[in-house]
């Protein structure tokens, strides 16, 4: 096989203004949010329809070519990192949307931003439930592939719990729906949920449909002051044992506060802080939860806690989460965000293992998280690209390996990738399951035969 014989077959397949092997866009794609590993691929192909994928899929099947489907590249883990000779397929173009109001579904391509469906779905008073902090650049694809979750997840769970249907190229270019814009569908297998979070290594999603709830009309924010995490952690696990249900219950340590502080000039209480959304289809009542949230939040050790409905007061009191990694990125030569997800009780435990590892290897190490549904971040901040091997990595082992010891999981929503999958077995042995990975890797075998789709990472 020549490798001018396939450009020229994607060409004639796609229209050559869609293929690009230009080495200045190929190096361009080189790059993604994980830091660690760059490749160049032997092409970048821009999707523009479903048909698009099917004749992409078929040519790379034949010739045996690997293929990378991409969104945006905000996959932390390396998920969409190119493999060397490959195809990166991006689906951004497909960027369709179609808010069914009266079925209470939305319909989106694979290459729709996450924050544009959720605008979409506000012109009818409705919202998507899931919402990722890169909503704006994380495409739906990305989304559905990582299984991503975001601030809402304490409520409202993640992609798979959103998803209702999708549809999906497989190599070889079969086109295949599962589920559909239905509530419920009792008809066997449920092939679709294995497709979310396969991370582009069974086929292309190409569209999906989801569940749509109905946009918050009125929502305050409670922010409360901890000097101890423990004191923050109980205060999470009161909200919920009182039946509250919150938008949103986020975390952050005084470690991540005092950087916020230093890099952009804040004046927050350099504590740790937990920042609790209430909503209310009656106004009314908005404020009398919200002082009961706080009271909350006060019994259970907060050393200060203050409330609003302003919303341009409500985002001021967000940007320190808002702004976490950003000024991580921002303040050293190299950063990285981990992933962890435990049961609530053990964040006390979490956030203690992070200083000892931290202290151990010398390095910063700050904390934020979705603390409403046990899912944490710990940031990573180091001064030079060398420590990630002889630092950092070791020292995320033990903190993202920790976590199975206190019966969570080494990741809440990112995914593994090529970063996770030492841990991922790891957490298969600690359980018991090694055998999980030779499931999943039969189950891959079936979709791929070939091994053509995003080799190298989860189950490769
Ligand atoms: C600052 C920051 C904040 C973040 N916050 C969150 C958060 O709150 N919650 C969260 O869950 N994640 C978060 N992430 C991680 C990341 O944004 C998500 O994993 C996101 O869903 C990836 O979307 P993407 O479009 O960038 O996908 P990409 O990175 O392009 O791809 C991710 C994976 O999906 C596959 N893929 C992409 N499109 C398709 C498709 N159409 N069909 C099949 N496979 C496909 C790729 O091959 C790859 O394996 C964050 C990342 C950053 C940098």
């Amino acid at each position: 096989m020549g490798v001018e014989e396939v450009i020229s077959k994607l060409k004639e397949a796609v229209g050559s203004e869609n293929v690009i092997t230009d080495p200045e866009e190929l190096y361009v794609y080189s790059f993604t949010a994980y830091a660690v590993v760059r490749e160049e691929p032997l092409a970048i192909v821009k999707a523009k329809s479903t048909e698009d994928v099917v004749k992409v899929l078929k040519i790379a099947n034949d010739y045996v070519i690997p293929v990378v489907p991409r969104g945006s590249g905000t996959s932390v883990i390396g998920a969409s990192t190119p493999v060397k000779g490959s195809i990166v397929l991006d689906l951004r173009p497909m960027r369709k949307i179609r808010v069914d109001v009266a079925n209470g579904v939305v319909e989106a391509e694979a290459g729709a931003y996450v924050d544009e469906v959720d605008r979409e779905c506000r012109k009818y008073g409705f919202m998507f439930p899931v919402d990722p902090a890169s909503a704006e650049a994380a495409t739906i694809g990305g989304a559905l592939a990582m299984d991503g979750g975001g601030m809402r997840g304490a409520r409202y769970g993640t992609m798979r719990h959103v998803t209702l249907g999708i549809e999906v190229v497989l190599p070889g270019g079969q086109v295949i729906t599962l589920g559909g814009p239905v509530y419920k569908q009792a008809t066997g297998y449920d092939l679709m949920h294995i497709f979310i979070g396969s991370e582009g290594t069974l086929g292309v999603i190409t569209r999906g449909w989801f569940k749509i709830v109905p946009a918050p009309k009125s929502v305050g924010r409670v922010v409360a002051y901890f000097d101890n995490v423990e004191d923050a952690a109980k205060g999470v696990y009161e909200i919920r044992r009182r039946g509250f249900t919150p938008l949103i219950i986020e975390f952050m340590d005084d470690i991540v506060v005092k950087l916020a502080n230093k890099v952009k000039g804040l004046n927050f209480p350099e504590k740790n802080m937990v920042i609790v959304d209430i909503d209310s289809p009656k106004p009314e009542i908005l404020n009398s939860m919200l002082n009961e949230v706080a009271e909350v939040l006060k019994a259970s050790g907060a050393v200060l806690v203050q409330f609003t409905t302003d919303p341009d007061e409500m985002a001021k009191l967000y940007t320190v989460r808002k702004q976490a990694y950003p000024i991580f990125a921002a303040t050293f030569p190299f950063s990285f965000m981990g992933d962890l997800s435990v049961p609530l009780s053990a964040l006390p435990a979490v956030v203690k293992k992070v200083r000892e590892v931290s202290a151990k290897y010398g390095i910063t190490i700050g904390l934020i998280g979705h603390a409403g549904d046990g899912n944490l971040h710990p940031l990573v901040g180091l001064e030079s690209r060398d420590e990630w091997w002889s630092k950092a990595r070791p020292a995320l082992v033990e903190i993202e390996g920790y976590s199975i010891e206190l019966g969570g999981t080494i990741s809440g929503e990112h995914g593994i990738g090529i970063e996770r999958k030492d841990l991922l077995i790891k957490e298969l042995r600690a359980r018991r399951s090694e055998a999980v990975l030779e499931y999943m890797r039969q189950i891959k075998k079936i979709f791929d035969p070939k091994g053509i789709m995003n080799p190298g990472k989860l189950v490769d």
